[in-house]
């Protein structure tokens, strides 16, 4: 596309005038019964949509590559341009071909970013869909989070990197707008990027659009004097919707401050750990998500998970979603209020189109069944001891007036569109009625006219009809045609007949087809003013949607409680988790065989469980399901144990598993140790930390080192509540020289070769490590076994004959418990670690020079 626009021809002049406007976007361009992508959008659209690339003819001397899809088709291609993180500017033509001099004039009417989409085909029913902007000083961060779907406008400062990497991870946008300025390398989910410019990003200028969108002088009020960051970056985000929606945003009325510390921290790694929504395999099937959603609304669900995202550290709230749910618990009211909720839908997305002015007919018959819906609903609650159940009822309100307008103007099952009328209700506008009723009559009219005519010629046969070419006519058969009157003017001749038109009908015809023409002009205006209308009451029926979708997740949360068996935890302010029969409920409810309860002290005396046991015997998942009923208790939930207490918590990492992180080129190793550089740097006494056998990825007496140094460290200077599941036997020494530690295992006994896995957790280190067995159960070859068997008994020979003559333990494969004794060098050289200065780089060299003292 080097050659100079005048070298195209005038309809290319046209396209890549408009492709300059939206140089990072997919140009739709409308071309009769297709939509036309041309140059490199058409070959990335080719290869994005596996449609066919072609060229078509040539403009400035070179064929124009080309690919197109059918107009009828394209929600579906739009839906998966989407969903690949791609923008698309949809351009139409606007002018009419046949008065235009050169090409039809054409226009982008639409544009579709994936952070931005709000049509109800485009997004994921039950999943939020968020846009970000992003700004930054050094490390501190600026972060604004829209839902163009309900009008929720968040903004938060955030310090460091792995704040913000946290944020990013829980909000997981689905595009981010960042300021120019940024610097490359910020650690980004993965989203479709945008870079602005810094003005956008300007703290005065930000504020005073963001003013002028919420209709107030400044924005104090919102609580977000003093976040100048986080301002430009809402300032940002809001010019870039207003310029891509291009439409006014009335559902956008305000802006929430999020503070980073209200919620118990989750970093990216823990929540992938926890498979809150996705599991590790990467979908979304056995996860706690997918055992507790069981709202009946999506905008119930949406809101469940962000709940779940986002636990809550403060106690009252908590508290008053536990009375909420006991209330709809004891009085049985979650299956009659669910069947309430069932009826509401998505009124939350559906408010937001009708600020945007795409709400379609069914949204808005959608909004007049949940509104009828609410007396009922309303009735349920009234009069119930639960303050927050008390706050939903009222936010909910009574909206008569807007249900009796709907319950008016639409009819009971209008079309999908308004494009070819027939939604507005008789009896709600006059001059509509009237003007239906000249189109209704016609029937009448034209039967009266064709029995008249028959009895003037004496033509038994003549009929009246209507087609769309030639409007009104009288048919009248050839053989008759010589009885015709005079007035009839021939209008079209056929095979066997002539059709005619006579001045009354043709009189007839204008009025009918104005009558039409204007009824749905008529209506549609009355569709708008509907619109108009509904806007009018934006403000009470989002609360009202919003303390649905709130009733929705604590009704939910009951239903569970009542089905999976779940307790009520106590919510303590001494620090400490005390479970009495806990259980997994996500790998329960995928077991047929029954799940095996244990139970859980932790309290300011006893910090640390090192947890041993053979492989597969359940430490993981004992150690998880600890997790996940802290964070349940924190969204305010029921929790799967007999009884919990809970004080506390300001985080919860995980260090699980080795997976490679083949997307950032950084090795098991690595991965592992920056994650247990994160929770070393980060824990504090009011966290809980699950570790899981860390040190694996390296060589033995590396891993071990490494593994006894983290857990010291956390036992010592975190004094976090730690568990610590590990096959390094030695570890289970640390008791004996640390206070707060002991030991825990997980049982397993031999049946003949076999072996079989209690799941039961009881005090003191496991007596055998079973190996072999395990290995036999995974379906390894017999004589692999038996080799493996020879070659333990001749290395455990050695391994015993060697440490009677040493005096000190051995490292690798253990059989018997032997409390390791750790040469006083290496302790103290684990002592004078540093531990708020752990980079992995210094954890690998404090590794080495560890290694060296074994
Ligand atoms: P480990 O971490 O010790 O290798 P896992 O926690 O992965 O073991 O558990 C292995 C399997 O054992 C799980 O997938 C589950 O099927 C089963 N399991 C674990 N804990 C229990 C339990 N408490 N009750 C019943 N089955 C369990």
């Amino acid at each position: 596309m080097t050659s100079p626009p005048t070298a195209h021809t005038p309809m290319m002049q046209q396209y890549l005038r408009i492709k300059a406007e939206f140089p990072q976007m997919l140009l739709l361009y409308r071309m009769g019964d297709f939509y036309e992508l041309f140059y490199d959008d058409a070959r990335r659209a080719a290869e994005l949509l596996d449609i066919t690339l072609t060229a078509r003819g040539a403009s400035a001397g070179a064929p124009i590559p080309m690919a197109g899809v059918p107009y009828h088709a394209i929600e579906g291609y739009l839906a998966r341009l989407v969903r690949l993180g791609e923008s698309v500017a949809i351009c139409e033509q606007v002018g009419d071909p046949a008065t235009s001099k050169g090409p039809v004039e054409r226009k982008v009417v639409r544009i579709i970013t994936p952070g931005t989409v709000t049509d109800e085909a485009l997004l994921e029913e039950r999943r939020d869909n968020l846009i970000c902007a992003l700004s930054a000083e050094q490390q501190h961060y600026g972060l604004a989070v829209l839902d163009l779907g309900s009008g929720r406008f968040t903004v938060q400062e955030l310090n460091g990197e792995e704040a913000l990497q946290a944020e990013l991870a829980r909000l997981a946008p689905t595009e981010i707008l960042l300021d120019e300025r940024l610097p490359d390398g910020l650690p980004l989910p993965r989203a479709s990027l945008r870079r602005s410019p810094p003005w956008q990003f300007e703290p005065d200028t930000a504020q005073r659009l963001l003013c002028q969108q919420f209709g107030t002088r400044d924005l104090s009020g919102f609580g977000c004097s003093g976040l100048p960051l986080a301002i430009g970056a809402a300032g940002a985000l809001l010019q870039y919707v207003q310029d891509t929606q291009r439409s006014a945003l009335p559902h956008l009325r305000g802006l929430r401050v999020e503070q980073y510390h209200e919620a118990v921290l989750l970093d990216a790694a823990t929540r992938r750990n926890l498979e809150l929504e996705r599991n590790l395999g990467g979908d979304h099937r056995h996860t706690l998500a997918g055992v507790l959603d069981r709202c009946a609304t999506a905008m119930g669900s949406r809101r469940l998970r962000r709940w779940l995202n986002r636990p809550l550290r403060d106690h009252l709230r908590l508290r008053a979603r536990q009375q909420a749910i006991a209330t709809l618990l004891e009085q049985a009211l979650f299956g009659p209020l669910r069947e309430q909720l069932r009826g509401i839908g998505d009124i939350e997305r559906i408010l937001s189109r009708i600020a945007l002015r795409s709400a379609r007919p069914r949204d808005l018959v959608q909004l007049r069944t949940a509104l009828g819906r609410l007396p009922a609903l309303q009735a349920l609650l009234r009069e119930q001891d639960s303050p927050l159940l008390q706050q939903c009822l009222e936010e909910i309100g009574d909206h008569p007036a807007t249900w009796q307008t709907l319950q008016h103007a639409l009819i009971e099952e209008p079309p999908v569109l308004i494009r070819d009328g027939g939604v507005i209700a008789e009896g709600y506008d006059a001059e509509l009625d009237e003007l239906r009723a000249i189109r209704e009559n016609a029937a009448q009219f034209l039967l009266a006219l064709e029995a008249r005519e028959r009895e003037r010629s004496g033509i038994a046969t003549l009929k009246v009809s209507y087609n769309r070419v030639h409007g009104y006519y009288i048919e009248v058969s050839r053989a008759h045609s010589d009885k015709v009157p005079e007035d009839y003017q021939r209008r079209q001749t056929l095979k066997g007949a002539e059709r005619y038109i006579t001045p009354e009908l043709k009189t007839f015809e204008d009025k009918a087809l104005s009558a039409a023409e204007r009824a749905l002009a008529r209506e549609k205006a009355l569709y708008e003013a509907l619109l108009d209308t509904l806007g009018e009451q934006l403000g009470p029926l989002q609360l009202c949607a919003a303390a649905l979708a709130r009733l929705d997740v604590l009704n939910t949360l009951a239903e569970r409680a009542d089905a999976l068996d779940l307790r009520q935890p106590e919510l303590v302010d001494e620090p400490g988790l005390q479970i009495l029969a806990g259980r997994h409920l996500v790998v329960e409810q995928a077991m047929d065989s029954p799940f095996v309860a244990n139970d859980l002290n932790l309290d300011d005396g006893q910090r640390m469980l090192v947890i041993t046991g053979p492989n597969m015997g359940g430490k993981s998942t004992y150690m998880r399901q600890i997790a996940l009923i802290a964070l349940l208790a924190h969204i305010g939930s029921f929790v799967p144990a007999e009884s919990a207490r809970i004080g506390p918590l300001d985080r919860i990492f995980t260090r699980i598993g080795a997976s490679d992180d083949l997307a950032t080129g950084r090795s098991t190793f690595m991965v592992e140790m920056t994650e247990t550089a994160n929770i070393l740097h980060h824990a504090s006494p009011q966290s809980l930390v699950l570790m899981d056998e860390i040190g694996r990825g390296t060589s033995t007496f590396d891993g071990l080192s490494l593994a006894w140094a983290c857990a010291w460290q956390l036992a010592t200077v975190q004094r976090a509540f730690t568990l610590f599941a590990t096959h390094y036997f030695e570890l289970t020494g640390l008791p004996e020289l640390l206070p707060g530690v002991v030991n825990v295992h997980l049982d397993a006994v031999e049946h003949g070769e076999q072996i079989v896995f209690m799941h039961r957790v009881k005090d003191g280190p496991a007596s055998q490590s079973y190996g072999l067995q395990v290995a036999q159960l995974a379906g390894v070859p017999r004589e692999v076994i038996q080799r493996a068997r020879e070659k333990l008994a001749t290395l455990e020979q050695h391994s015993a004959a060697e440490a009677d003559a040493s005096g000190s333990p051995q490292l690798g494969l253990f059989e018997q418990a032997s409390a390791p004794t750790i040469p006083h060098q290496l302790e103290q050289a684990l002592q004078e670690l540093d531990p708020d200065n752990l980079s992995p780089r210094e954890a690998l060299q404090q590794l080495y020079r560890l290694k060296a003292l074994l």
